[in-house]
């Protein structure tokens, strides 16, 4: 069921890509730390590279998103702002990163998720003059400097398909040439079905006619539990859409998990109870969040979180210089990227 708080687009307005690139006005900026006790210093994450042992991981930036905390969560912010993890920028704006994962193996290059594509959506922002929007544009720019061509993708797992998750899929003038032209692309029944049925049409921030058009003929069937790709493996996520998915990286000396957005921000799975307005069955998202919090306390698992600000690839439960979020949760910590 789609809850209560799903929809951005519907509340939002659009804007032309020009008008969200401008600073906000001095008279906007709050003071320097927020009523809760929030940081204000984060930023977009850089590119970065994380080997596992056989399988190296890429962070490709394509883009960033800010958005007011209170829109971002509709039920309640405080618990966010409050975890003790730096989620905010300067202007007291949520942050968080837009872009991808490339999966390199020695036979395969694999894309998790496409970034957003070259394009503005703007968000809504009540009561404040400051900017709410997601934006990409980078990702190609990301995937030349890592060494590899479109041309080399054979794969590409879609966690989901929102708009931020399947805007590279196609490119040029009606966006309706494959940008990875030798990918396969791998969706589950349950998202390709809720995207090309009736309320998923609706949705602003789903995907365009264009990519469902370009990823239909293409389409492999991801199930939840199986390989799509050896070595990466898919982990039932739903909530935040119907069929999103997680995917396990497994390498020889180590293994990290993919969580796409079934966590946005870091605070989430330190505080796994907050409600993100995108999700679009709260109560299964905030069950998945639990679920993915406990399989993640150990820290033996890397957490790579693309929505991330700063750093995607984290670890919880180590202590490596980053402050300790609560004494109660875990903890998650910046892994240094090599
Ligand atoms: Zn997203």
């Amino acid at each position: 069921m789609r809850g209560p708080c799903a929809g951005w687009s519907t509340r939002g307005r659009r804007r032309p890509p020009s008008e969200g690139r401008g600073r906000p006005g001095a008279g906007d900026r709050r003071a320097a730390s927020h009523p809760i006790g929030a940081r204000m210093t984060a930023a977009p994450a850089p590119a970065s590279t994380l080997d596992l042992g056989g399988a190296v991981l890429t962070y490709l930036p394509d883009g960033e998103f800010r958005a007011e905390p209170g829109i971002a969560y509709p039920t309640g912010s405080d618990d966010v702002l409050g975890s003790g993890l730096d989620v905010l920028d300067a202007d007291g704006m949520l942050v968080l990163s837009i872009g991808a994962v490339l999966v390199t193996t020695p036979r395969h290059r694999v894309l998790i998720d496409t970034g957003i594509g070259d394009r503005t959506i703007a968000l809504p922002r009540p009561g404040t003059t400051r900017d709410a929007f997601m934006r990409g544009g980078g990702l190609l720019q990301s995937l030349a400097a890592a060494g590899v061509a479109p041309e080399e993708i054979d794969a590409i797992v879609l966690t989901h398909l929102h708009a931020d998750h399947v805007g590279w899929i196609g490119s040029g003038l009606d966006g309706a040439q494959a940008t990875f032209p030798n990918a396969e692309i791998w969706v589950t029944d349950a998202e390709w079905s809720h995207w090309t049925g009736e309320e998923g049409a609706a949705d602003a921030v789903g995907p365009r006619a264009q990519e469902l058009a370009l990823i239909g003929p293409r389409r492999r069937v991801l199930v939840p539990g199986t390989e799509p790709i050896p070595g990466i493996t898919a982990v039932d996520t739903a909530g935040h859409t119907p069929g999103h998915v997680a995917l396990e990286v497994a390498g020889a000396r180590s293994r990290a998990l993919v969580l796409g957005d079934a966590v946005h921000c870091p605070a989430e799975l330190v505080r796994p109870d907050v409600v993100w307005a995108g999700d679009l069955d709260p109560t299964s998202a905030i069950r998945t969040r639990h679920a993915l919090r406990d399989r993640l306390a150990d820290g033996e698992l890397i957490v790579v979180g693309p929505h991330f600000p700063d750093a995607v690839f984290r670890r919880t439960g180590t202590a490596t210089g980053v402050e300790e979020a609560d004494a109660a949760t875990p903890r998650l910590h910046l892994l240094d990227a090599e």
